[in-house]
């Protein structure tokens, strides 16, 4: 049986939809992340992109290289030698580019928070973080929820209006 849409639509009808919900649709489905398997949130992440949880059901493609990634998964503990090198690619992705960040290192220093001499105490002091996601570490189940939450951002944003890339390109 043929839904409303289907007979509307069968004999060459048009789709109407604003330019804005037709480009956020893409970029949301098709998220290629920059992997950085910096310590144990690593595993969970791997895990993630096994057959039970299969993140490439939502155009999740892990990358290699920052120019093909729009955004940077920071999976770990983030220590001062690292620092550097995680500003300087991020800094090489191309905009619009977002940051998860997985964990409690990543968020906060996490075990490290206290007494870690060498850890930075949370990415987002280095880089602009969107997403947070909590756990030590968190499992794949949260993960694919932060990622479900820079979905949510991506669709309420437009590179459309006035100014906005000029905007997203200081942020
Ligand atoms: S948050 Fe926990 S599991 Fe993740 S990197 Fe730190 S110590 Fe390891």
């Amino acid at each position: 049986m043929k839904g409303l849409l289907d007979r509307k639509f069968e004999n060459g009808g048009v789709l109407v939809s604003r330019l804005d919900d037709l480009i956020n649709w893409a970029r949301l489905s098709s998220m290629w992340p920059m992997t950085f398997g910096i310590a144990c949130c690593a595993i969970e992440f791997m895990g993630t992109g096994a057959t039970p949880y299969d993140m490439d059901r939502f155009g999740i493609v892990p990358r290699a290289s920052p120019r093909q990634t729009d955004v940077m998964l920071v999976a770990g503990t983030v220590t001062f030698k690292m620092a550097d090198r995680i500003k300087r690619l991020y800094e090489q992705m191309a905009e619009p580019r977002y940051v998860i960040s997985m964990g409690s290192c990543s968020n906060c220093g996490g075990p490290y928070w206290e007494h870690g001499y060498h850890v930075v105490k949370g990415v987002d002091r280095i880089v602009p973080v969107d997403v947070y996601v909590p756990g030590c570490p968190p499992r794949p189940e949260a993960l694919i929820g932060g990622f479900m939450k820079l979905q949510e951002k991506i669709r309420n944003e437009s590179l459309m209006a006035p100014g906005a890339v000029e905007k997203l390109l200081e942020s």
